[in-house]
């Protein structure tokens, strides 16, 4: 049995400049294609524009963060008009908004003053501005939603970063299904299993915090243990994958089935793995032949493994 697919159609929050909507101060916008033309083939993006939406027109006045960096104040750049109040209470009632939506994930314009995520210039009254802000509806939005994965569009283009994302992306979205379908004790044993070898590429440490938890589930009270659950698994999959991780997930999967293959075949694998390993070969090599020989000896418990099959292939993620 294959695991359960995410629900369709998976929704992401986005600046609204970034799909070509011309909302920018200036009146121009910042239209990113692997964005609006590939990524949106599988989404449904939820667009926002935090300043057009606020009640500010286009074009407008620019505006800064200016101030101490963990509580900075809105300012336009030349009139020094303070729009840190509007924006504020824009944004929580734009929350309970997209709260409705159950957003996946969302992607930000980086470093603008309302919706950049990390390094965000900050003003100051005297000296140079430091670049560790983080844009106001931003900030918000993080506090609101702490699980859900986010990222900026220019951290996108390095493949390694947007696999981790999208891959976050399409396990929350699986999360939140299975927290809608079958929140059960027996249900978590099953996600957590189809979960494994996705986790452990990613950080052992929090797999086996998963594994305790899931097997003391009685100890807690079911809402609790969802928390808990929740939390750990969107923390470990932010964890860094490498190659090493990969290849020992992919000997670990390969331990169930390498015995039943023929000696050629054998050769065959520790090459193609070897390639990967010595950085010769993307990942979806050592990949597709280990859910050639699962599909061809039918092991049903790694043909079940998120691992194999994370996102949708046309992403063509994996493939750096
Ligand atoms: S960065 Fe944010 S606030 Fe600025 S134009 Fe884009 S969506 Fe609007």
């Amino acid at each position: 049995m294959m695991p359960s697919p995410p629900p369709l159609p998976i929704r992401i929050g986005i600046s609204r400049c970034l799909l070509g909507e011309k909302v920018r101060y200036d009146g121009g916008h910042k239209r990113d294609s692997f964005l609006a033309d590939t990524l949106g083939r599988h989404v449904e993006w939820v667009p926002v524009c935090p300043e057009v939406e606020a009640g500010l027109g286009t074009p407008r006045e620019a505006m800064r963060l200016v101030g101490p960096a963990e509580a900075p104040r809105l300012l336009t750049v030349k009139s020094g008009l303070d729009h840190t109040q509007m924006m504020e209470r824009f944004a929580h009632h734009r929350m309970r908004e997209l709260d409705a939506m159950d957003l996946c994930g969302y992607v930000f314009k980086q470093g603008s003053p309302s919706c950049g995520i990390e390094r965000v210039r900050v003003y100051h009254e005297q000296g140079r501005p430091t670049r560790n802000g983080v844009g106001l509806f931003a900030r918000i939005f993080q506090e609101q939603f702490p699980l859900v994965p986010v990222e900026e569009e220019g951290r996108l283009n390095d493949p390694a970063i947007r696999d981790n994302f999208l891959e976050r992306v399409f396990s929350y979205a699986r999360w939140r299904e299975w927290q809608r379908r079958r929140p059960s004790r027996e249900g978590l044993v099953a996600f957590h299993t189809e979960h494994k070898f996705l986790l452990l590429a990613h950080s052992r440490p929090h797999y086996e915090k998963l594994d305790r938890l899931v097997r003391n589930a009685k100890q807690y009270r079911p809402t609790d243990l969802t928390q808990a659950y929740g939390r750990l698994f969107m923390e470990g999959l932010r964890v860094k994958a490498t190659v090493r991780k990969h290849v020992n997930v992919l000997r670990h999967m390969a331990g169930f089935f390498t015995s039943r293959l023929r000696a050629a075949e054998r050769e065959e694998w520790q090459e193609v793995l070897q390639d990967y390993h010595r950085g010769l070969t993307p990942l979806v090599v050592p990949l597709t032949l280990v859910k050639h020989y699962v599909r061809r000896l039918d092991i049903r418990h790694l043909a079940d493994q998120v691992y194999l099959n994370p996102h949708p292939k046309e992403l063509m993620l994996r493939n750096h």
